[in-house]
């Protein structure tokens, strides 16, 4: 006996690339029909993948017309008018094609009960659902290549062994005797559903690609998952209907390949839908009886119902199917009825019921919590551990969505209003579509030549027949050789064929291994074009980047060139500049070196002038002193003339002898021993007091202590007090050549001069013309040019005549005549600021009854204030006989005299020191 172990596909190891293909999973929802006491539609198909729930008439009463319409969308809707067949053409026939093709798949019904999950998956008779269906398919399509019973066969493991036919032919001869009541299908009990009463035979559908180099072999299991439990609902085990013992649970284990399988559970060969088909009724039944003896509530299980199939190429004669475990493909299809999927509040279930009812839903709980993690681990690139293992169901599927396959969904929704708050749930449906599964892989291609079986059945026909080789006879010797050449005969061809199969492999071989090579050569043409793919979005980025730079550099440059521009501008703002100020600097220089040299000519200047001067004062001081000792010598010789025209007169002299009445005498006398009193001591005089202003004009005197003021608020008495106590030799009698501008035609004329009553004194004479005749005088005053006595600026100047209001009118003709004069009572600016000149006509009552009037004369200076200064030069005073005193008649008789000694003193005085001065002019 050779055993030969077949076992479940070797998945490849899921790589966590993006390379391995994914599909959704696939989600259908079916509407039933309403059920004949139901009315309210809540579940509307929109379009042929989109629902709209609408909330029935009651709950809406309860919310107060507050209730939004839902809508859900899935991979396909079917409307209530769905048949059985459209169904299994969408949803189930791809499936069982997969599974031909050596692919898994897992398809579910889920929905709360009553919405149709039973009646879609097992169907009703004449209307067959999904199960039976697919399992008419699967036997339509393997039907004539199914291997003989236990070639393969089960192990424990969930894998399956495979061994020689006639190993199995003798396992089947052994099972066959043990059975004693071999049961057929006519000693079925008529009551069980048949599966000639669910599908009619023009609804069979069959596989095209069915390979028919194989031998194939079904094994059914049917499994119910109840409270978490697991239980085989195919096991023999008689059910005890006296002491029902609780079916022995299940337990999930993982074969070597990582696959998930209930352990110890029964697998049963099927070769026929027929057969399958019962088998599953057999299960079905022991659910219910089971159900109902253990007070189960059937609608809060899961079953599951697995179709395994079992597929080895045959060998290469095409006879026998090759004993090589490992060209044994498993692939499997589970049919999956789930529990009801409504509120544990909706079942009136209590106490234990509860419990179970809670696990129910807490089993659906972790189906939907394992989707949602599925989902989010596959969107967001998360790694999150989905918890499978939380309850059977979803750990028994855990390869379907770690692993690989295809899995479906029906959502089966019932539209009544009961239920319409459990349709909700279908947002969990929806969200589950979201979740991908790897698509299977395409088993591997066997190098072998196809249609092996083929050419075995058509070598069959070419052999000879066998001759009848039933020896009946011992000496018959022709039924012998005749067989051994029919033999030999059919080895001949076989061996012929053989060849020629054998070069039909070859060539196939290096096909294959040519298909293989160009397969491999295409993935890598994939892959490189992904690649590529890969690098031209790197370059379109790239080249996206490099035009925002460049448009970035243009910006950029754009601005370097305004900077340079601007910077150009500045620096030849700043030549500019520069060269102006160069040539300011160049200018500066030149300036200063033009100060330093104007700076040291002004020095050689300054020292040549300071010299100048120094000479010049010296020399001034030289002649002042010469002046003054001139004067002291003019005084004294006067004094000696005096003297002697004194004692000549007292010794009888020719003049007039002076008149006893006149009261003034004494004082004239007083007036005239002055000088001689200060003759003794002529230093006294203040020479500093005296500037001479300028040599070239003629010797105008200013008194630097002159009261410079215009303020009329000093009594002008006292003033002229003070002015002759400080000019005491002039005092009274001094006679300015440059005051008063009288005309010369203005003298008094001959008739007033004798008749008049005026006595002038201090009068001005000129020498040549008006001078007393004195032969005295003649000889003792030097000779003086009388040119130099006359002022310049006669009647070029402007005066201001004040003549105060209180002056008597005086109707003499010896009255100074003023020229171009404004005439005022009152000093006011605006005549002093109009005039150089300035006098003042003052009146005073004199001891002796005369009225004498003083002319004080002064300069006008303006101030610097902007104000007008009167500086007081000269007085002149003019003396005239009170007109009321008749008295004073008398005293004409000698005015004259008087007056003559008096001006003569001081002209002679005057006269020495112009010509002192015009000697000293002379001598410079
Ligand atoms: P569940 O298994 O979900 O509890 P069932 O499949 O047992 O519900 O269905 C309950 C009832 O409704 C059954 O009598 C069934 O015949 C009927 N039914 C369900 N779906 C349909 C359908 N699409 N067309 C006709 N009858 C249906
Ligand atoms: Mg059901």
């Amino acid at each position: 006996l050779c055993y030969r172990k077949g076992k479940t596909p070797r998945r490849p190891a899921l790589k966590k690339t993006n390379n391995v293909e994914k599909d959704p999973v696939g989600v259908y929802c079916r509407i039933r029909p309403l059920g004949a006491e139901d009315e309210e539609c809540c579940v509307e198909m929109i379009s042929s993948s989109t629902i709209q729930l609408h909330a029935p008439d009651g709950l809406k009463a309860n919310r107060n017309g507050e209730y939004k319409e839902t809508q859900y969308s899935f991979t396909k809707v079917f409307g209530i008018n769905t048949g059985q067949m459209e169904l299994f053409e969408d949803v189930a026939r791809p499936l069982v094609e997969d599974l031909i093709q050596c692919k898994n798949g897992l398809l579910f019904t889920y929905g709360v009960t009553g919405s149709g999950k039973t009646y879609t998956m097992t169907g009703s008779p004449g209307e067959g659902g999904l199960l039976p269906r697919s399992l008419d398919m699967l036997f339509n399509s393997i039907g004539p290549f199914q291997a003989k019973r236990f070639v393969f066969k089960p192990d424990d493991k969930n894998g399956i062994d495979i061994q020689s036919q006639v190993d199995a032919l003798l396992e089947r001869q052994k099972r066959d005797s043990q059975q004693s009541v071999p049961k057929t299908p006519s000693s079925r009990q008529k009551a069980d559903l048949e599966f000639a009463d669910m599908i009619t035979p023009e609804e069979s559908r069959k596989s095209k690609n069915i390979d028919e180099d194989c031998s194939y072999s079904v094994f059914v299991s049917y499994v119910e998952i109840y409270n978490n439990y697991i239980y085989d609902l195919l096991e023999d085990a008689q059910f005890d209907s006296v002491r029902p013992k609780p079916p022995q649970s299940r337990i999930l284990r993982e074969d070597q390949n990582h696959n998930m399988y209930v352990a110890g559970c029964t697998e049963v060969e099927v070769k026929s839908t027929e057969e399958a088909f019962e088998v599953f009724w057999k299960g079905q039944k022991k659910r219910r009886i089971a159900n109902t003896q253990l007070n189960r509530e059937s609608s809060r299980s899961h079953s599951v119902f697995t179709v395994k199939l079992a597929q080895a190429p045959l060998d290469a004669d095409g006879d026998y199917i090759l004993q090589d475990k490992n060209q044994v493909n498993v692939s499997q299809l589970c049919l999956v009825d789930l529990a009801g999927s409504e509120r544990t509040s909706r079942t009136r279930a209590e106490g234990s019921r509860l419990r179970e009812a809670g696990n129910i839903n807490q089993s659906l709980m972790t189906l939907r919590t394992c989707m949602e993690i599925l989902r989010e681990n596959q969107m967001c690139g998360t790694n999150k551990m989905v918890p499978y293992r939380d309850s059977k169901v979803t750990h028994l599927f855990k390869n379907y969505f770690d692993g690989e396959g295809k899995v479906k969904m029906i959502v089966c929704v019932n539209p009544k209003a009961d239920d319409y708050e459990e349709t909700l749930v279908m947002r969990f449906a929806e969200m589950t579509q979201e979740v991908e599964v790897a698509r299977p892989v395409d088993r591997p291609i066997y190098h072998l030549a196809a249609g092996r079986r083929h050419r075995n059945q058509k070598l069959l026909c070419f052999l000879p027949a066998l001759p009848p080789c039933e020896l009946v006879d011992p000496t018959d010797d022709q039924t012998l050789p005749r067989l051994i050449e029919v033999l030999e005969q059919r080895h001949r061809i076989r061996q012929m064929m053989t060849e020629q199969v054998t070069h039909t492999g070859m060539v196939k071989f290096m096909l294959q291994q040519f298909d293989s090579q160009m397969s491999s050569k295409d993935t890598f043409v994939h892959d490189q074009q992904s690649k590529l793919n890969e690098k031209e979005k790197v370059i379109l980025n790239q080249k996206t980047e490099i035009e925002r730079l460049e448009k970035k550099s243009k910006t950029l440059e754009y601005k370097i060139d305004i900077l340079q521009k601007t910077t150009e501008m500045y620096e030849q703002d700043k030549r500019s500049l520069q060269q102006e100020l160069e040539g300011q600097e160049q200018m500066l220089q030149k300036e200063l070196s033009e100060r330093r040299r104007m700076e040291q000519r002004m020095q050689g200047v300054v020292t040549d002038t300071k010299l100048k001067w120094e000479k010049e004062c010296e020399r001034r001081v030289n002649a002042k002193q010469l002046e003054m000792q001139n004067k002291l010598w003019v005084k004294d010789e006067k004094l000696k003339q005096l003297k002697a025209i004194v004692t000549e007169n007292s010794s009888g002299g020719s003049f007039p002898p002076e008149p006893p009445k006149k009261p003034e005498r004494p004082s004239r006398e007083r007036d005239h021993t002055m000088p001689q009193k200060r003759s003794a001591s002529p230093t006294a005089l203040p020479v500093s007091d005296f500037i001479l202003k300028n040599h070239h004009n003629h010797s105008d005197h200013y008194c630097t202590s002159t009261p410079s003021t215009s303020s009329p608020y000093p009594s002008v008495a006292s003033c002229i007090s003070e002015w002759e106590q400080k000019f005491p030799i002039d005092s009274g009698s001094q006679s300015r050549l440059h005051g008063t501008p009288q005309n010369q035609n203005r003298t008094p004329a001959p008739g007033y001069s004798t008749n008049s009553v005026d006595r002038r004194r201090g009068q001005r004479w000129a020498p040549d013309t008006e001078a007393p005749t004195n032969d005295l005088d003649r000889n003792t005053v030097p000779p003086v040019r009388p040119t130099h006595r006359r002022s310049r600026s006669a009647g070029g100047e402007k005066w201001v005549d004040h003549k105060p209001a209180s002056n008597l009118e005086l109707d003499t003709v010896m009255q100074p005549i003023i020229p171009n004069a404004i005439k005022v009572s009152t000093p006011n600016e605006k005549a002093l600021s109009k005039c150089h000149k300035y006098v003042l006509r003052h009146q005073e009552l004199a001891s002796d009854g005369e009225i004498e009037t003083k002319l004080i004369k002064g300069d006008v200076f303006k101030t610097r204030g902007g104000g007008q200064a009167v500086q007081f030069t000269d007085i002149e005073t003019l003396k005239q006989e009170c007109p009321t005193a008749p008295r004073y008649n008398i005293s004409l008789k000698y005015p004259g005299l008087i007056m003559l000694l008096r001006c003569s003193v001081s002209l002679q005085m005057y006269f020495g020191v112009l010509f002192m001065i015009n000697k000293i002019e002379d001598s410079i």
